[in-house]
């Protein structure tokens, strides 16, 4: 919550610029957050993979009837040591780190936007708290980035076992070789996108509920849309470009809408509306016409 003294300042301050600036994009803290993932969890994951490969071509060597078990078993193994290497603290780190960048950022903005609209200067005292909603995304993150490591060894096994029918007499070894390798290769491939995506996806959105968080505690109640006016902004945005909404009426036109920045890869941003003066007084001045009888 902004110090009383600022509250006094913002509600005195005469609105000198109505268009205030709306700070750097996402893109930056998405970069770095994607090369976290990937040296934090889905690197590792997939050397560890590559490594026991030959393990696995050992396994895909023996009798064909049992082949499928014995594959499942080293597949299921190397899982378990992975999860023994990548602890709970290592999957936080990089939403952490994601986490305080786009915080600071946040804040580095609504303080330019205010000093841009109203000449008014924010101390550290003013902010407010962001620690549990950086806490809830912190949480999500790390839920989806156990799916990609959850999805990694799933896919292996089941490609893996789909090649276990035939056996070795079907293919002969060295093409059961070529198809673990080939199958380790492309599920490691969708590893890295998959990371990819929830980068790009969650550094948009936690800026967006940062964003909201620091312009509804100041008492912003409007916001102007604001699209990254290129050709991957989608129709329904490219609608509401420059157009007012309230921040306590979220649009709600498809499954997965909201404020900018919500809807999934959003690059929208929301404009604060500095506006602290209320609604516009009744004129003093009497009516004129009749005369109230007396
Ligand atoms: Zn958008």
């Amino acid at each position: 919550m902004p110090t009383p003294e600022t509250t006094r300042k913002l509600r005195e301050a005469k609105l000198t610029r109505r268009r205030v600036p709306t700070g750097p994009s996402s893109r930056l803290i998405e970069r770095s957050y994607l090369g976290l993932i990937l040296a934090d969890v889905v690197e590792p994951m997939i050397e560890m993979m590559l490594a026991e490969v030959p393990a696995l071509l050992a396994a895909a060597g023996v009798r064909s009837d049992s082949l499928d078990l014995t594959l499942r078993a080293t597949v299921g193994d190397i899982r378990i040591r992975f999860g023994q290497l990548v602890t709970r603290n290592i999957f936080e780190r990089a939403p952490r780190s994601a986490a305080g960048e786009t915080n600071r950022q946040s804040k580095r903005i609504i303080r330019r936007q205010v000093k841009a609209a109203l000449g008014v200067s924010m101390v550290d005292a003013d902010d407010v708290q962001t620690a549990a909603l950086v806490d809830a995304w912190v949480a999500r993150n790390v839920a989806l980035i156990r799916t990609v490591e959850s999805r990694y060894f799933e896919t292996i096994q089941r490609k893996i076992l789909e090649l276990a029918p035939g056996g070795t007499r079907a293919v002969g070894r060295e093409g059961i070789a070529d198809a673990i390798t080939g199958v380790v290769d492309s599920t490691g491939r969708t590893a890295r996108f998959n990371a990819a995506r929830i980068a790009r996806d969650q550094a948009g959105k936690l800026k967006a509920q940062l964003n909201e968080k620091r312009q509804t505690d100041l008492g912003v109640t409007e916001y102007t849309w604001d699209t990254s006016n290129d050709e991957r902004v989608r129709d329904l945005h490219a609608e509401r470009d420059q157009r007012r909404f309230k921040w306590a009426e979220p649009p709600n036109e498809t499954e997965d809408d909201g404020h900018p920045g919500e809807p999934i890869n959003c690059r929208c941003v929301a404009r604060p509306v500095f506006d602290f003066t209320g609604p516009e007084e009744a004129p003093s001045r009497p009516l004129t016409g009749a005369r109230p009888s007396t």
